[in-house]
């Protein structure tokens, strides 16, 4: 058993649970620093296995090669919350894994996640467990409409999501969620009439430190992050807020790694925990070009236990999420010599699927 407490120099191996976008930006990060990277992954063509000194190919319920992965690497992390937490228990034996299991836990089910926030005095839209349909009707009562009924798990991009108004057929919008005992039910939420859609990402590493990065808008399209604007324009007590609420979450859930969590401003300066995610996150792509320490870097700072990064930004930035079939548009954007292109090496582009994005930067406002 390694000494979980020593700090992973340079040459040690980081284990990537997860094949994406988000895996393939770490290890891009990881070995830039000198680490190899060794993914766990569903498809030898995945996004991160592309660019992996090494992949294992394999579900995350197959015992043997997730043994033999830890076998191979000092520590692990992932890429997406939604990983079997017994397979990181398993992996946990052999190495430490950052963010740990006791995080996904909460982060991976709606209801935990706002019982979570409001149980350290963080604000959310009013919400109600729906374990099953007889349960709607009343929530429904409480919490008025409009309102948004989310299945508990497995949802992302406004899957598993139903808006509900008044007069709205109630079974049927039960159905119309998916919702059931895989989904661990679901959650109404009251709609939030907000102003603004902003994201906090902070890092947190293994002495407690933690360092976030600027506060940034986000716009959507069809449930998707199209846009992301850093800094979000805010008022500064409405910023700091929000820095505020990601970093009580992120000592609260004692992580090691990076929080993501997305908030509703509304027009009189409320700040309301949305969705908290215990990784990268989309709307942190912009550090790559724009920070003296990007969110990919610092979480393998964070997680290889050394001092974090200094997230401060140098620029401004615009970043435009490049979904579906944009092949078309590439000739352009490299023509733009101020677009700085990130694709993610993905064969096939479905609609709405991310398959890169880019970046501009802008003068620096204060
Ligand atoms: P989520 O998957 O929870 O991030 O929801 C996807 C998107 O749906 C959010 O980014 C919002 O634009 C919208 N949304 C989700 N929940 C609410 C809510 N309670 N009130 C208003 N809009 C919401």
């Amino acid at each position: 058993m390694p000494d979980r407490t020593a700090a992973l120099m340079p040459g040690a191996t980081i284990g990537i649970l997860g094949g994406g976008q988000l895996g393939r930006m770490i290890a891009l990060a990881a070995e830039a620093m000198g680490y190899r990277c060794h993914v766990f992954c569903q498809d030898s063509d995945d996004p991160a296995a592309q660019v992996c000194a090494a992949a294992t190919v394999a579900p995350f319920d197959d015992g043997d090669a997730l043994d033999a992965f830890a076998a191979a690497i000092d520590i692990a992390t992932l890429e997406f919350e939604n990983l079997p937490v017994a397979a990181v228990e398993r992996i946990a034996r052999t190495v430490p894994v950052r963010p740990g299991a006791a995080v996904l836990t909460v982060a991976q089910d709606r209801m935990r996640e706002k019982n979570f926030a409001t149980g350290i005095g963080v604000g959310t839209a009013p919400y109600a467990a729906i374990p099953d349909a007889t349960a709607l009707e009343s929530a429904v009562a409480r919490i008025g409409t409009p309102a948004i009924l989310k299945t508990c798990r497995l949802g992302y991009d406004g899957k598993g999501q139903v808006r509900i108004e008044a007069g709205t057929d109630l079974a049927g919008a039960w159905t119309e969620s998916g919702a059931g005992p895989a989904t661990g039910g679901a959650i109404l939420e009251g709609f939030v009439a907000f102003e603004r859609e902003v994201s906090v990402i902070v890092a947190r590493g293994t002495d407690g430190a933690t360092a976030a990065f600027v506060p940034v808008e986000n716009r959507h399209a069809n449930h998707i992050l199209s846009e992301t604007i850093a800094p979000a324009v805010l008022a500064p007590s409405v910023a700091g807020a929000a820095v505020d609420m990601a970093t009580r979450l992120a000592e609260a859930l004692d992580i090691v790694g990076l929080l993501a969590v997305e908030m509703f401003v509304t027009a009189d300066g409320a700040v309301l925990m949305n969705e908290m995610a215990p990784r990268p996150h989309n709307s942190g792509h912009w550090t790559i070009d724009a920070c003296v320490t990007s969110q990919f870097t610092q979480l393998v700072r964070a997680v290889c236990g050394l001092p974090l990064g200094d997230p401060a930004r140098h620029a401004d930035a615009r970043m435009l999420n490049l979904l579906g079939d944009t092949s078309a548009d590439w000739p352009g954007w490299f023509a733009d010599p101020a677009a700085h292109l990130h694709l993610y090496g993905k064969r096939e582009a479905r609609a709405g699927r991310k398959m890169g994005h880019v970046t501009w930067l802008l003068p620096k406002s204060e």
